[in-house]
């Protein structure tokens, strides 16, 4: 038994379960082994980080859990569910329904104002107005920035973007957030920042965040840290100061 599997033994199934899975590219007669060989379990309701440097196979992976891209081989479990088993719709229902996307480049839609771009996944659910607006409203409230509703991206500083996307992330009430070098853009004191509502996110609304990353700060804020190498996992470690 690993470490992490001793220490979550007790707990629920795992968020997202991965056997065996391999991602090659075949670009201009090259195969790339992005991923290669992967097994891991994220546990549910703590703080994840997959760390690597850049080119280790991180991205691929974050990807293929959101079943935005699919493996070349092996088996992919997200809340239950068997990706491999899954029609493109429905997954995409479970993108929209379940999961919370965060990125290093915030990913708003400039022309739109921070409000209308929390309510943009809610808008694709076909959420009636009122509950919508409800929604974004306590999203931005809980990020701190219902006074900056009406800003729209270039009006607003690099960290309250990103909280923007963390209000948009959680406006759907995902169980799973995935979240990409989210504070690769910030400052360390931004960043820091970034990583304690992220924090919160997990303490207070009980969801699972799988984080891929190269910030020290990420790696020493994570309950659990993997680490890629070259397409393969190469560590796993469980941190001591595991929240109950
Ligand atoms: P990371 O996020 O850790 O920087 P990536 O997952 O983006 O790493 O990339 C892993 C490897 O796969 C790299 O060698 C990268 O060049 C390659 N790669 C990523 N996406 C593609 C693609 N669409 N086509 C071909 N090669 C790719
Ligand atoms: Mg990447």
């Amino acid at each position: 038994m690993s470490q992490a599997e001793e220490h979550f033994s007790t707990s629920a199934e795992p968020a997202i379960s991965l056997r065996h899975v391999h991602r090659i590219y075949h670009l201009a007669g090259e195969d790339i082994h992005a991923v290669n060989d992967v097994t891991l379990d994220v546990w549910p309701r703590h703080m994840t980080a997959i760390i690597g440097r850049s080119g280790s196979g991180k991205t691929t992976l974050l990807n293929l859990i959101a079943g935005l891209d699919t493996p070349t081989e092996g088996t992919i479990h997200v809340l239950g569910r068997d990706l491999g088993q899954m029609s493109e719709r429905e997954k995409l229902d479970l993108r929209l329904h379940k999961l919370g996307f965060i990125f290093q480049t915030f990913g708003l839609i400039p022309l739109l104002t921070a409000r209308e771009n929390v309510g943009v996944p809610l808008r694709m659910r076909g959420l009636d107005p009122a509950e919508r607006e409800a929604r974004v409203d306590e999203a931005l409230a809980w990020v701190g920035l219902s006074d900056r509703a009406h800003h729209r991206p270039y009006e607003l500083s690099g960290g309250e973007q990103q909280r923007v996307a963390i209000a948009r992330a959680l406006a759907g009430e995902p169980a799973l957030v995935l979240a990409d070098e989210p504070t690769g853009q910030l400052d360390t004191r931004t960043g820091r920042r970034i990583l304690d509502l992220l924090r919160r996110l997990v303490e207070e609304r009980g969801v699972t965040l799988l984080i891929v990353t190269h910030d020290p700060q990420v790696m020493a804020e994570a309950d659990i840290v993997h680490e890629m190498g070259d397409g393969h996992l190469v560590d796993s470690r469980v941190k001591t100061q595991v929240p109950a």
